[in-house]
């Protein structure tokens, strides 16, 4: 029996008059979310690509040491790099949606964050960037090997001093003759030593605030790139997040993504940076619903299943319940995609937003009903719970996505976090 009119699913071809019902259906809350035979089929693949590698997470965590192309390679062998990056290139074309489901699977069943960075390095934020690049040549020039896997890119944002204040950043970027000289240093790149390239958010011409930001892409072996580890992270063990130090890089103009004034354009591909955070908090916290699940139907106390205490099995449900709500709301930002675009920033920002609250939630009621043993590195719900709380910061922190949020929903208040100059545009990383 067709669907009725009112409801489409999210099959990966979908008509023209298909889009705009989607488009009207969001609006009105009513989009159906159920999955095609193919996003079945690679929902599966990813889990067990995951599956595959769970038994090492425990390992790689503990010697914070990841064997990285090898990870990528297994990525590789199960079909799931570059899944946004276009066909024209080599790459699989697929949706936001599509991205979600696959990460979140990932997560869910390899329960360690390092496995999804192959995906995120081909499809996520970084190659969304140079996607946007204006010029022909740079995308030619790039994602061919970003496409393949054999370089893949990181994102750099953050500086020393500048993190929420992003639209402060200093890094510089004067021209020269045909390029660029850049100057400056990024921190907390994650991936910083095992990526190749690095979309770099940089000021050109000194010219102030948001006005002055654009991005360009830096190759590690660039004479005058210094790449280093940083320090060692409580979560998200493995692969450093670590610092990219630039002195007089000289870089030609093909590797320009976008140039000043284009910091609004490059935060709409910066979107799906936020939808991959709330895959991770989706899988993550699915991870350590599964584990406390398992654990409290083994459990016996006073001659009964922990699992038969009402307190227990209601914290279930609740956990149950949060992960329910986060998921609607990560495949409703994904579902904001439409027509080749970028998740939209409201929808990806709420949900990112809401998942680092419930994820962490939910791995902390899920280490407690594991009792003493949740404490322990014999269990795999402490890593679980570092990993997420590591990242609640990462993509925005709370305060700063509910000022996003705000500018949104609130219009005609004046919820500008400055009081100069850029005081109509803040900064919203
Ligand atoms: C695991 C991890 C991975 C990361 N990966 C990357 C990466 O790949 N690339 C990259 O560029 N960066 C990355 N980051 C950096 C991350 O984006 C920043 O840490 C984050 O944006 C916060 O910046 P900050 O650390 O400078 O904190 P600050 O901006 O100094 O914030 C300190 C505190 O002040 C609060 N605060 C600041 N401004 C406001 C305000 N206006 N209103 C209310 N409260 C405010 C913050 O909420 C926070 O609690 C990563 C971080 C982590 C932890």
């Amino acid at each position: 029996m067709d669907p009725p009119a009112h409801v489409v699913s999210n099959s990966n071809k979908i008509s023209k008059v298909a889009r705009v019902f989607m488009e009207q259906s969001r609006r009105e809350n009513i989009v159906d979310f159920t999955l095609s035979a193919e996003q079945l089929k690679l929902q599966e693949r990813a889990a067990e690509a995951g599956r595959a590698l769970r038994g090492r997470s425990a390992e790689w965590d503990r010697s914070n040491k990841v064997p990285y192309p090898e990870v990528v390679e297994h990525v590789r062998e199960h079909g799931l790099l570059a899944l946004t990056m276009p066909t024209e290139y080599g790459g699989q074309g697929l949706t936001a949606m599509d991205y979600l489901i696959t990460v979140e699977a990932m997560f869910r069943n390899s329960q360690f964050w390092a496995i999804g960075e192959p995906l995120f390095a081909t499809a996520g934020p970084g190659p969304s960037m140079v996607m946007m690049a204006e010029s022909q040549a740079t995308r030619d020039k790039f994602l061919p090997d970003l496409v393949a896997g054999t370089k893949q890119c990181a994102i750099a944002l953050t500086e020393p001093d500048y993190g929420s204040d992003l639209t402060s950043l200093i890094t510089t970027a004067e021209r020269s003759g045909d390029g660029y000289v850049l100057n400056g240093k990024k921190t907390y790149v994650t991936g910083a030593t095992v990526n190749q390239l690095y979309a770099v958010f940089v000021r050109f011409d000194d010219i102030p605030g948001h006005r002055g930001i654009g991005a360009i892409i830096i190759e590690e072996d660039m004479p005058g790139v210094t790449i280093e580890a940083g320090p060692e992270f409580m979560g998200c063990r493995g692969i450093p997040h670590g610092d990219l130090t630039l002195s007089n890089v000289h870089v030609p103009a093909e590797n320009l993504i976008r140039g000043p004034g284009s910091f609004g354009d490059l935060m709409t591909a910066f979107n799906m940076e936020r939808l991959h955070n709330c895959a991770f908090n989706l899988g993550m916290a699915g991870a350590a619903y599964d584990e406390a699940e398992k654990f409290v139907r083994e459990r016996i106390a006073f001659g009964r299943p922990v699992a038969e205490f009402q307190s227990v099995y209601h914290a279930l449900v609740d956990m149950w319940t949060d992960l329910e709500a986060l998921r609607l709301m990560a495949r409703n930002a994904a579902a904001s995609a439409i027509d080749g675009n970028y998740p939209k920033a409201l929808e990806t920002t709420a949900a990112k937003l809401y998942g680092a609250r419930v994820a962490s939630q939910i791995t902390l009621k899920a280490l407690e009903l594991h009792g003493g043993y949740g404490a322990t590195t014999d269990y795999a719900i402490e890593r679980i719970h570092r990993d997420v709380v590591a990242t609640i910061v990462a993509g925005g922190t709370p305060p700063v996505l509910r000022n996003a949020i705000a500018a949104y929903i609130l219009p005609g208040v004046n919820v500008s976090q400055r009081s100069g100059r850029d005081s109509k545009k803040a900064a919203t990383v």
